[in-house]
């Protein structure tokens, strides 16, 4: 079977690598390869970062309003809604999420690029009442600078975009490095905002693998904001990286987060949520609520009923509109998920569903697995899978709930369900995670600020926070004085 190749965008132009490289991206419903790339190293990045700078110190990005970016970014979004069917099938292609969920993200996606567009021209100074006589103080918001994305596989289109609709709203301009397992989705993207009238070098693709790629664009000298997603160990190296030019950095990486159900839930809801949260996209969701904590009233009755539910997911190929869970991005995640499973079993842990892979197609499928845990400090209690694997345990009152809660490094998201509010307060006020959904869960929102506490990073994607992080504040000051500057040795 023929590969589909796609070459990456630099400057306004879709090209190979200096090198003329290239490498395979692997379709994991049936673990062939299906499409090719350019292998970009540190020369490719090289001439994009530049392109990326010379436009940003360009007029014909430069000198456009804030109102005419805005605009820009409206059209981007107008074009993905318009190109969403092509998007969605690509990304359910490169990284085996369901058709049905990219269809669903893609619907949403523009939503990103409105919301940002609006923001554009309401990104305001302050006058300062400033405490010097005959002195006027204000301050402008600015963009940074080159901005590099790197972005992991998962859901390569939703995580570009919580970064480029901020950063170019803010006027800065971007080079973006998708995973090499999802690179088809993002170079599809570079060609929309081609067409939406961006002017050449303001949004660059290069794609490639980390250490090479990655690794050249998060410690390029010219890029002065670096907008990660991915895995701890990675982030690490990104974090060195940035100390050479000191880049400013925001960090969007893992989580264990806890799924609290309380007596008084809605157990079917509870049920679902956790389902959802756990075993939707088979589990490769930064927020996935892998940790089930639940009250022992209620234990066997939640655990049953969420083996039952498992039992009846339909695994299929992502294509297919009435499959439930597609398979697992990489064999490397298949075999991650596989040995922490083995693991958690030598540690004691029982198994009340799932566990083994699937023959679908060849490819790369992990059944929805649930384990009851012995204690808190089991390693699948406390590490990330990043694969359809929960990990359960019961508690006896609201306090030790709370202690389990925060027993984690990780603090991306948490989900509570109970009916008694104060409780619920009780908990958003004491659980420490950068999102909480309470009766619900893995609901997103452009208008919404996404970030962890701990391992789980820091700095917020989404909401009028995101903007303003891909700003330097400006301090202006102004002597309204008429008289000649006094004598320097004498200070005001
Ligand atoms: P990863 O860290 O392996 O890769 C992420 C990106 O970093 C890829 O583009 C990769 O090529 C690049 N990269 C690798 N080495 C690099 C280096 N030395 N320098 C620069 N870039 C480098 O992560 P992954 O396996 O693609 O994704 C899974 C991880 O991402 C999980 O830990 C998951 O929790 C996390 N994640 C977090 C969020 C969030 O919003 N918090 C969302 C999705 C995924």
């Amino acid at each position: 079977m023929s590969l589909q190749s796609f070459q990456m965008y630099i400057n306004g132009e879709s090209c190979e690598a200096v090198s003329a490289a290239r490498f395979d991206s692997m379709d994991p419903s049936c673990a062939q390869p299906w499409a090719s790339f350019p292998d970009a190293n540190g020369d490719d990045v090289d001439i994009a970062v530049k392109a990326a700078d010379a436009a940003f110190n360009g007029r014909a990005w430069r000198s456009l309003t804030a109102t005419a970016r805005g605009k820009l970014l409206r059209k981007l979004g107008d074009l993905i809604s318009e190109n969403g069917e092509q998007l969605a099938q690509l990304e359910s292609r490169e990284n085996g999420k369901l058709i049905r969920e990219t269809r669903g993200q893609l619907a949403y996606l523009p939503e990103f690029f409105y919301y940002m567009a609006g923001l554009a021209d309401k990104i305001e100074g302050e006058t300062l009442p400033i405490d010097k006589p005959d002195m006027m103080a204000y301050t402008v918001r600015e963009p940074i600078g080159v901005v590099a994305a790197i972005i992991p596989w998962n859901s390569p289109l939703y995580l570009t975009a919580i970064k480029v609709a901020p950063a170019l709203a803010a006027g800065n301009t971007i080079v973006i490095k998708p995973s090499e397992h999802a690179s088809a989705s993002i170079v599809a993207l570079a060609q929309l905002a081609e067409q939406a009238g961006f002017p050449a070098g303001v949004l660059n693709v290069v794609t490639g693998y980390g250490p090479s790629a990655g690794s050249a664009l998060t410690s390029h000298p010219l890029v002065r904001h670096i907008a990660f997603t991915g895995g701890a160990a990675t982030a690490r190296h990104v974090v060195r990286a940035s100390a050479d030019n000191f880049a400013h950095l925001s960090l969007e990486l893992g989580g264990k987060s806890p799924q609290i159900v309380f007596p008084d839930a809605d157990i079917d809801s509870a049920v679902n949520g956790i389902v959802a949260g756990v075993f939707a996209a088979s589990g490769q969701s930064c927020v996935a609520g892998s940790r089930l904590l639940i009250h022992e009233s209620i234990y066997e009755e939640v655990l049953q009923k969420v083996a039952d539910r498992a039992a009846r997911i339909k695994i299929g190929k992502p294509s297919d509109a009435d499959t439930e869970m597609g398979p697992m991005t990489t064999e490397a995640q298949l075999n991650i998920a596989e040995n922490m499973v083995a693991t958690a079993l030598e540690q004691g842990a029982v198994l009340r569903h799932g566990g083994k892979r699937p023959d679908v197609n060849g490819g790369w499928y992990y059944e929805p697995t649930l384990l009851e845990c012995q204690s808190p400090t089991d390693t699948l209690m406390q590490e990330e899978v990043f694969g359809p694997v929960a990990a359960a345990i019961p508690f006896k009152t609201e306090e030790e709930a709370l202690a389990l809660a925060n027993d984690s490094r990780f603090g991306l998201a948490a989900g509570i369900w109970t009916r008694d509010i104060a409780r619920a307060h009780r908990l958003c006020r004491d659980v420490r995670s950068g999102i909480i959904w309470v009766n619900t869960y893995r609901v997103v929102s452009a208008m919404a600020p996404i970030g962890g506490f701990g391992d789980s990073g820091y700095g917020r994607e989404g909401g009028i926070d995101a903007v303003l992080s891909y700003t330097e504040k400006k301090t202006v000051w102004i002597n309204l004085s008429s008289e000649p500057m006094a004598d320097p040795f004498v200070m005001r």
